[in-house]
């Protein structure tokens, strides 16, 4: 699978507005950073994870034009903003948008945008999307998907391990019984939002560990804010751990 790291900065983006600091300033591309998403490419697959606020900017910037199915992993506006975008993706694909979710947070997007599901809609212009409620364990073609469920502080969310890989972001802790459905992964990309520990992420220490843990061939640290500096982390991380960044590119 081809995996590009679409966006890799935490909820405000980075550089953060009217902010000075070192990473905000950095004129490195691999300190700036949109909302958190990512597309998986199989030989017969291509699956979007959140539609965050710059969706239409990632999938350009990265000439990206196929998704065939959007994953959410929970209803928070960095990951849900861009859901509108989805219907220029319908337009070059022509067809509808299978969205996956667990129902609380397709409860949010029929909240969020209810023209989408309105069928009185003079202005026509929406996304054609199909909801469906995610399953534990489910195939798209070629990817294996299993809904893993993860602590984003004291609410379950859904990270998602896709063949060999996972993706985890806004976590912070595995519950136990959620690391039998990710045995025998080899790669993840992993929430770590800064050094210091916080409530509703990881802290980089807290990926590290959890990347030993999970005995990954490499793990991949994602939805960072400004208070990590890319070459700063990359000094800091162990060999089998490093940053992601906006437009990175992996084979898994
Ligand atoms: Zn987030
Ligand atoms: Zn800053
Ligand atoms: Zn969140």
């Amino acid at each position: 699978m081809q995996i590009t790291f679409l966006g890799t900065g935490t909820s405000h983006g980075i550089p953060v507005i009217a902010c000075d600091c070192e990473t905000c300033q950095s004129n490195n591309p691999k300190n700036k950073r949109n909302r958190t998403s990512i597309h998986i490419k199989s030989e017969k697959y291509n699956l979007l994870i959140d539609t965050p606020p710059e969706m239409r900017l990632e999938l350009v910037n990265n000439n990206i034009k196929k998704v065939d199915a959007v994953l959410m992993t929970h209803a928070h506006a960095d990951h849900i903003m861009g859901f509108d975008d989805i219907r220029a993706l319908n337009w070059y694909q022509e067809k509808e948008m299978p969205v996956y979710a667990d129902p609380g947070t397709l409860e949010h997007i029929k909240r969020i945008y209810p023209y989408i599901f309105s069928d009185n809609n003079p202005g026509g212009g929406v996304p054609q999307v199909v909801l469906k409620e995610i399953e534990a364990k489910f195939k798209l073609q070629d990817l294996n998907i299993k809904a893993v469920p993860i602590y984003h502080g004291d609410n379950l969310i859904l990270g998602y391990r896709i063949n060999n890989f996972a993706y985890l972001t806004d976590c912070s802790k595995i519950p136990e019984e959620s690391f039998e459905l990710l045995e025998g992964i080899e790669y993840a990309a992993v929430d770590a939002l800064r050094y210091k520990e916080h409530p509703t992420h990881m802290s980089v220490d807290q990926a590290v560990d959890l990347v030993n843990k999970l005995g990954l061939k490499h793990g991949y640290l994602t939805h960072m804010s400004h208070r990590v500096e890319h070459e700063d982390l990359v000094k800091y991380l162990p060999d089998n751990v490093s940053p992601a960044f906006d437009g990175l590119v992996i084979e898994v």
